[in-house]
């Protein structure tokens, strides 16, 4: 008994030394954090991803020290309801993003002013966690569907929000700012950069003229692809992000290049429109590290939490990757389904979900046509199985309706703007409006 109470006093006496290391492990990190959307880059276009051609020499050796994840997809096939995705660790269906500038096409015929959702005020986004912890927080979209009006300034200090002034005008105005970021303690910068979507420019040196349409517009988006590595690279270099920074770049969303019949994004759910890139660099990562686990673009929130020993939120859908890339609780992110989701309404609804799971890519529409594919032996998703696996295609959209039905979903916001005439014109010009 004695030598009972003997053990019980030791321990009490190593008690505060033992918390002392618990609270210095979960200290805050105060990195710099820089969250980088390279807008419609499909992550099979880059070399790191398999592609042929060297489209981003920067990134390649960036993924070189850094965390690569290979299977990463994005919640949405469009700006808005992806990007308030990655903002908000929420699906499009619970963030309630699904009518944004796309609507102008029909609002137009109806009434020259539109309603567009933003993202609910009670949801918190990335840059409100960001700016609560003491950050200074910037960012700049070249997208108009990235802004204040669908409530994307929610947390920052600054918000620019441009229509494709392109790479070397954003890089100029984040430039600009050096100054003020690197003054303070700790900041936040938000970047997306827009070059690779459609129109896509021939640009020097990168660009190989090709015969075939299709191919010539294909080396015109993969040239785009390195116009805009090559101002990151001036970015990072001017900034210093390889010291005390948090980096992560990654895409909305990627992009068909006639995979299936047309080219574009927002059309569907295949592989090409949601498979993006994911990197993550911070100075805890030596060396490279390839993750092959699928993971969504929901997860990048949970995981600045994780990253800089913030406290997790039940808001967060997605996970905290950091245990995936230390190689623990690897059951959690290899069981898990994800879920991608598009709603369009234009002319017409267009209403598609998809699940993902391991190799399997479900997806379906109310009129209940399946298309399941086979990732890891079918890439180009050629070949719909969804006849010889009806088990599988049946367990996937059940856990995608499950979810759908019973997730928490926050009450839609809209905002009624009018466009002017210049904006129109400018989303005419890319597409949005026909
Ligand atoms: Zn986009």
């Amino acid at each position: 008994m004695k030598k009972t109470y003997k053990i019980i006093f030791i321990l009490f006496l190593f008690l505060p030394i033992l918390s002392l290391t618990d609270c210095s492990f979960r200290k805050k990190k105060d990195y710099n954090v820089v969250l980088i959307i390279v807008d419609t880059l499909r992550a099979d276009h880059l070399p790191f991803y398999g592609y042929r051609r060297n489209t981003a020499p920067f990134l390649n050796n960036l993924s070189k020290k850094a965390v690569l994840f290979k299977h990463t997809f994005s919640a949405s096939s469009w700006t808005a309801p992806a990007t308030a995705s990655i903002f908000t660790s929420l699906y499009p269906f619970q963030h309630g993003v699904l009518m944004c500038l796309l609507a102008i096409k029909r609002a137009m015929r109806l009434d020259p002013s539109i309603k567009v959702n933003k993202i609910p005020p009670q949801i918190t986004t990335i840059p409100e966690v960001l700016k609560k912890e003491g950050y200074l927080t910037y960012g700049i979209s070249d997208n108009l569907n990235i802004g204040k009006i669908e409530g994307f300034d929610q947390g920052f200090d600054k918000l620019e929000t441009y229509g494709y002034k392109k790479a070397p005008f954003i890089t100029q105005r984040i430039l600009s700012w050096k100054n003020k970021l690197k003054s303070q303690r700790k900041y936040f910068l938000f970047i997306q950069f827009m070059d690779p979507h459609a129109p896509y420019h021939k640009r020097e040196p990168w660009y190989e003229p090709k015969e075939d349409f299709k191919k010539d517009r294909i080396s015109r988006y993969d040239s785009e692809i390195n116009f805009v590595d090559s101002f990151m690279e001036k970015l990072y270099k001017e900034f210093q992000w390889d010291k005390n920074t948090l980096l992560i770049i990654t895409s909305d969303h990627g992009e068909g290049l006639w995979d299936h019949g047309h080219m574009d994004h927002g059309q569907s759910l295949y592989r090409e429109e949601i498979n993006v890139p994911l990197l993550i660099i911070y100075p805890e990562i030596k060396e490279k590290k390839v993750i092959y686990t699928n993971v969504s673009t929901i997860d990048i929130l949970p995981t600045i939490r994780g990253i800089l020993n913030l406290n997790s939120s039940s808001q967060d859908e997605g996970l905290n990757l950091v245990p995936l890339i230390k190689n623990r609780d690897l059951p959690k992110y290899k069981k898990r389904i994800l879920f991608s989701y598009l709603w369009k309404k234009t002319d017409k609804l267009l209403e598609l979900k998809a699940s993902i799971m391991n190799r399997w890519h479900l997806i379906f529409n109310p009129k209940k046509e399946f298309f399941l594919f086979d990732m890891s032996e079918d890439k180009k998703e050629k070949f719909n199985l969804y006849k010889k696996f009806p088990q599988k295609v049946t367990f996937l959209k059940n856990s995608f309706n499950k979810f759908f039905e019973n997730s928490k979903k926050y009450k839609k916001v809209q905002e009624k703007v009018k466009i002017g005439e210049k904006t129109l014109k400018k989303l005419k010009s890319l597409g949005y409006v026909k």
